[in-house]
C-alpha cells in the first residue's frame, strides 16, 4: 500500500489563475475512496527545469506521484520528457498508439493527425499504458525505485476517464489487500455535531476507519476498511455502522445512496407513492433534482413555480387574502401552496417551498435565508420554519434538501418538523 501520495498538476494557466485545479481535487477524491491519502498538491508551470525539481522534491517524499496535464501535442507539453529523464527511463516509440491516435483525430477532426501528434506515441520504457479513447493524450503508470509514477492528460474529461477506468484498476492491482468503504449520509447535523457525537469512535477507528467530510448543507461519513477482500471488509465495517446508526439515528438518511433526493425516490417507489411540489424560492429545483433520475415520472407528478403572489393565487389557489395578511414567504403560505399543488396535481403527498434566497430581504423585512418548507399528506400538513445561511445558491440548494429530508422523514416515520 502507498504511505502517501503526491499530485502534480502541470501547466502555466493553473498558476496565472486562468482554471482552477480541479484535476487535482477529483484525482484526491478518487484516491480518498481507495483508501489512499494524498499529503500534497503541488502545481507547477510548463517550465522543464521547474517540474524537474517538483519531481525531485516529491519522489523523495511520497511512493505514489500523480501527474495531470502536459501530454498533449504541443511544444508546451513536457511531462513525460521531464518525468522520465529525472528518473533515467528512455521514451519509446509505439507504433499501434500512434495508429490509436489517427484514428481518433480522423473520426472526430475529419483530417489526419499533425506530426505533433507523433510525440503522445512515446510512453516510458516498460510503462502501463493507459489507453485514452476520449481524447489523443494516452495516460501511462510505472514503478521505479519504490516509486509509482502516474501521468494522466490535462483535459478534465480525459483526465476523469482514465482516472476511472486504468488508474483505480492499476494501483489495485498486486495490492493483497483490497479496500471497502460505505458512504453514511447525515442530514440536519452540522459537522461539528456530528464530529461531537462520534468524537470516541472516530479517534479509536483504525481499521475500519471513519471520517467526516461537509458537503453543502449535509454531512458525508466515510468508512472504510482494508481487507484481504470486499466480504470480509464489509463484515468488518457492520458494528461501526451499527454504532453511527445508534449515534446519529433519524439523522441518518442512507447509506451509500447518492442524495437526499435518492432516498425519497426509494422510499415513494417501494410504498407506491407519488408526490408533487410548489416552488418559489427554488424555483424548480426541487423538480429539478427528482427529475435528474431515470423513473422520475413513477413517483413525481409534477410541480409549479408559483414565483409571483399571482401565480400562487391563481394556480395554486392561496387566497389572496392569506398573502396580503400574512405575507408570500409565511408558515400559512407554505402551508397553503402545499395543500394547493397537492389537489391541483391529485399527487399522494406535496412539498413547498418558499423563502427570501437573497441577496436583499423581502418588502416585510424578512432576512435573507428565511424560508419555509411545506409538506402536505392526507394525515396533516406540516411546516419547517428555517434561517438559512449563505448565498443565494446555497440558500436554495439547502431548502431543496429540507423539502427531501421532510418527504423522507414522513415516509420513514420520523419527527417532521
Ligand atoms: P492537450 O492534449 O489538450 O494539450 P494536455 O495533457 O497537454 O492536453 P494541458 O495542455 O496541460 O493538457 O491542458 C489541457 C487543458 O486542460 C487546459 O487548457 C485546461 O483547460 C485543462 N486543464 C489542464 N490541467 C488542469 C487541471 N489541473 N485542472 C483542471 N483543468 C485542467
Ligand atoms: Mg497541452
Amino acid at each position: 500500500m502507498f504511505r502517501c501520495a503526491e499530485i502534480i498538476a502541470v501547466g502555466t494557466e493553473l498558476l496565472l489563475g486562468n482554471i482552477a485545479n480541479t484535476n487535482a481535487r477529483e484525482i484526491s477524491e478518487a484516491l480518498a475512496g481507495i483508501g489512499i491519502d494524498v499529503d500534497y498538491h503541488t502545481v507547477v508551470g510548463d517550465n522543464p527545469a521547474r517540474l524537474a525539481s517538483a519531481v525531485e522534491i516529491a519522489r523523495h517524499r511520497a511512493d505514489l506521484l500523480l501527474f495531470t496535464g502536459g501530454l498533449g501535442p504541443t511544444y508546451d507539453d513536457l511531462t513525460k520528457q521531464t518525468v522520465c529523464s529525472a528518473f533515467g527511463i528512455p521514451l519509446v516509440f509505439h507504433p499501434e498508439i500512434q495508429e490509436e491516435i489517427r484514428q481518433y483525430v480522423e473520426a472526430v477532426f475529419h483530417h489526419a493527425p499533425s506530426d505533433c501528434n507523433r510525440q503522445q506515441a512515446f510512453l516510458p520504457e516498460g510503462c502501463t499504458i493507459f489507453h485514452n479513447p476520449v481524447g489523443t493524450a494516452p495516460g501511462c503508470g510505472f514503478t521505479d525505485g519504490g516509486v509509482t509514477v502516474i501521468m494522466l492528460p490535462g483535459v478534465p474529461s480525459e483526465c476523469r476517464y482514465l482516472l476511472r477506468h486504468s488508474v483505480l484498476p492499476f494501483l489495485q492491482t498486486g495490492s493483497r489487500e483490497v479496500i471497502v468503504s460505505r458512504n453514511i449520509r447525515v442530514f440536519g447535523l452540522g459537522e461539528p455535531t456530528v464530529q461531537e457525537k462520534l468524537l470516541t469512535l472516530m479517534n479509536d477507528s483504525v481499521n475500519p476507519s471513519l471520517a467526516p467530510y461537509a458537503k453543502t448543507g449535509e454531512v458525508l461519513l466515510r468508512l472504510t476498511a482494508k481487507a484481504p477482500d470486499a466480504a470480509v471488509g464489509k463484515a468488518m465495517m457492520r458494528p461501526m455502522l451499527q454504532s453511527v446508526r445508534d449515534t446519529l439515528g433519524e439523522f441518518v438518511y442512507g447509506v451509500d445512496v447518492a442524495s437526499l433526493e435518492e432516498a425519497v425516490f426509494h422510499l415513494l417507489a417501494e410504498r407506491n407513492l407519488t408526490f408533487s411540489a410548489a416552488e418559489s424560492c427554488t424555483g424548480g429545483l426541487v423538480a429539478k433534482r427528482i427529475t435528474d433520475l431515470p423513473g422520475a415520472s413513477g413517483v413525481f407528478k409534477g410541480g409549479v413555480v408559483s414565483y409571483t403572489n399571482e401565480v400562487k393565487n391563481r394556480v395554486l389557489g392561496v387566497p389572496a387574502a392569506l398573502l396580503e395578511r400574512c405575507g408570500a414567504v409565511s408558515d400559512e403560505v407554505a402551508r397553503a401552496m402545499a395543500q394547493g399543488v397537492r389537489q391541483l396535481t391529485a399527487s399522494d403527498l406535496a412539498i413547498s417551498v418558499t423563502g427570501v434566497a437573497g441577496p436583499d430581504s423581502d418588502d416585510r423585512g424578512n432576512p435573507v435565508g428565511t424560508v419555509f418548507v411545506g409538506l402536505d399528506t392526507p394525515t396533516g400538513t406540516y411546516v419547517r420554519s428555517l434561517l438559512l445561511g449563505g448565498g443565494r445558491e446555497i440558500i436554495r440548494t439547502v431548502s431543496a434538501h429540507h423539502a427531501f429530508d421532510m418527504l423522507r422523514r414522513y415516509l420513514t416515520g420520523a419527527t417532521i418538523e
